[in-house]
C-alpha cells in the first residue's frame, strides 16, 4: 500500500480553461495516508469520479502531480500503477466462472497456482461467494455480480490502493449494510489504502476514518465523522451531513453580537474587521438548538414531528426557517417559543467558510 500525494492538482476537461467555472477539479493539495480508509463524499457533479480517475490514471490532470510513495506517476498508464478499481456497475467476464473471474487479476500478476487458489477461496469466503465459485457469472444476480467485482478488487494484496466508485449502488439495501461492514473489517485486517466515492452520507460515515467532502470541484473539508458534525468548515458540509442539516442563518455581526432576523444574540466569540461585502451567516445544528427556554430569541412553532426517539420542531425565526431536535418528551405549548443556541456549537461563516474569531 502506498501513500498517495496530490500536488497542486487541477483538472479542466475543456482545453484553454478561462476561469474557475471551467475546472471540474479546482486546485487541490492532498495526501492520502498509506493504509487509510477514506470516503470521498459530495453531490452529483462535484468532481469525485474525476479525482478518482486521476489517481487511477484513467484521466491525466491538466495541472499538477500525482505521487505514489514520493514517485511521480502523473503520466504513468493505469496498468502500471498497480491500483484496483471497483466501479458502480459490475466489470466481470460473463463467460468465466466466479473462481476464474476472481483469479484473473492474480494470473495477470503471475502468482503461483497454489497461492491463486488460496486467495480466491479466501476472497470468496469473505464475500459469501464460496457456493458459487464453480458457476458461470452470466446466470448470477446483479448483487452477486457486483460482489465478484468487489472480490476482483480485494483479491490482490500487492496494490497501491483500492478505489471504489459508488460500488454498492446496484446492491440490495439489506446486503449493502452487510458489505459495507465487511469492507471495513477487511480494511482493518489488511491495512489497504481505500478511497470510497459516494454521495450517501451514511455510507461515507460508516465506512471511513476520514471523510473528504467535495463541493463544486473543491475539497471543502477533510475530517473524522465527529469533526464534520461538530465543526463543519463550510456551510455546505453542515447542510449535507446531518438530518436535518445545519441551520444557516443570515446575520449582521459586530464584535461579539449578532443581529439575526431583527433579534440580538450574544456570540461566544468576538469577530472583528469582517470583510466588507462578505456573506455573513451563523450555523447551528438542530441538535444544539434548545426550545422552550426561559430567555432567548423568540420563534414561532410551525410544526413538531415525532420521529420516534426524538422530535423535530420546525420553527420560524422572523421569517427564517429553523429546525430544532428536541428530546422525545419535550412539549412546546402555544404558537411561540423561546430558543437558545449551545454557544460551543454556534459557528460564524464568511462566504460559506468558517471564521474562527477570538476568545472573549
Ligand atoms: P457523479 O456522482 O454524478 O458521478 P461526480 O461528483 O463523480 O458526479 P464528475 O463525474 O467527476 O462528478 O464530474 C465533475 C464535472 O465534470 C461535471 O460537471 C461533469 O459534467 C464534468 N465531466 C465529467 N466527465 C467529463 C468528461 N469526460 N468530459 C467533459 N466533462 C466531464
Amino acid at each position: 500500500m502506498a501513500e498517495i500525494q496530490l500536488r497542486n492538482l487541477a483538472h479542466a476537461y475543456r482545453p484553454n480553461p478561462q476561469g474557475p467555472q471551467d475546472f471540474a477539479l479546482k486546485r487541490l493539495d492532498h495526501t492520502w495516508r498509506s493504509g487509510g480508509a477514506y470516503a470521498l463524499l459530495g453531490p452529483s457533479g462535484c468532481g469525485k469520479t474525476t479525482l478518482l480517475n486521476i489517481i487511477s490514471g484513467l484521466v491525466t490532470p491538466s495541472q499538477g502531480q500525482v505521487l505514489f510513495d514520493g514517485r511521480d506517476v502523473t503520466h504513468l498508464p493505469t496498468e502500471k500503477r498497480s491500483i484496483a478499481q471497483v466501479f458502480q456497475f459490475p466489470v466481470i467476464y460473463d463467460t468465466m466462472t466466479v473462481a476464474e473471474n476472481l483469479a484473473f487479476p492474480l494470473r495477470n500478476a503471475g502468482l503461483p497456482r497454489a497461492e491463486i487458489r488460496a486467495r480466491v477461496e479466501e476472497t470468496a469466503a469473505m464475500l459469501d461467494l464460496t457456493a458459487t465459485l464453480g458457476l458461470k457469472a452470466r446466470g448470477l444476480t446483479a448483487d452477486a455480480k457486483q460482489k465478484i467485482s468487489l472480490g476482483r478488487g480485494l483479491v490482490r494484496h500487492d496494490v497501491n490502493a483500492i478505489l471504489f466508485d459508488e460500488p454498492l449502488t446496484v446492491i440490495d439495501p439489506q446486503l449493502k449494510w452487510q458489505l459495507r461492514t465487511q469492507l471495513k473489517q477487511l480494511h482493518k485486517r489488511f491495512d489497504f489504502t481505500m478511497i470510497y466515492v459516494t454521495h450517501d452520507q451514511t455510507e461515507a460515515l460508516t465506512f471511513a476514518d476520514q471523510v473528504v467532502v467535495m463541493y463544486e470541484g473543491e475539497v471543502v473539508q477533510m475530517g473524522t465523522p465527529e469533526e464534520l458534525f461538530e465543526r463543519p468548515a463550510h456551510t455546505f458540509v453542515g447542510y449535507f451531513i446531518g438530518s436535518p442539516g445545519m441551520n444557516v442563518l443570515p446575520a449582521k455581526v459586530d464584535g461579539a453580537e449578532a443581529l439575526v432576523a431583527g433579534q440580538r444574540l450574544a456570540l461566544p466569540r468576538v469577530y472583528r474587521d469582517l470583510p466588507a461585502g462578505a456573506r455573513v451567516e451563523l450555523g447551528i445544528r438542530p441538535e444544539f438548538v434548545q426550545a422552550g427556554v426561559e430567555q432567548g430569541l423568540t420563534a414561532r412553532v410551525e410544526r413538531v414531528s415525532d420521529i420516534g426517539r426524538y422530535k423535530v420542531a420546525k420553527l420560524d425565526l422572523g421569517g427564517l426557517a429553523l429546525n430544532a431536535i428536541l428530546p422525545e418528551d419535550a412539549r412546546l405549548d402555544g404558537d411561540e417559543t423561546r430558543i437558545a443556541f449551545d454557544p460551543a456549537r454556534l459557528h460564524l461563516y464568511l462566504d460559506g467558510r468558517i471564521a474562527s474569531g477570538e476568545g472573549r
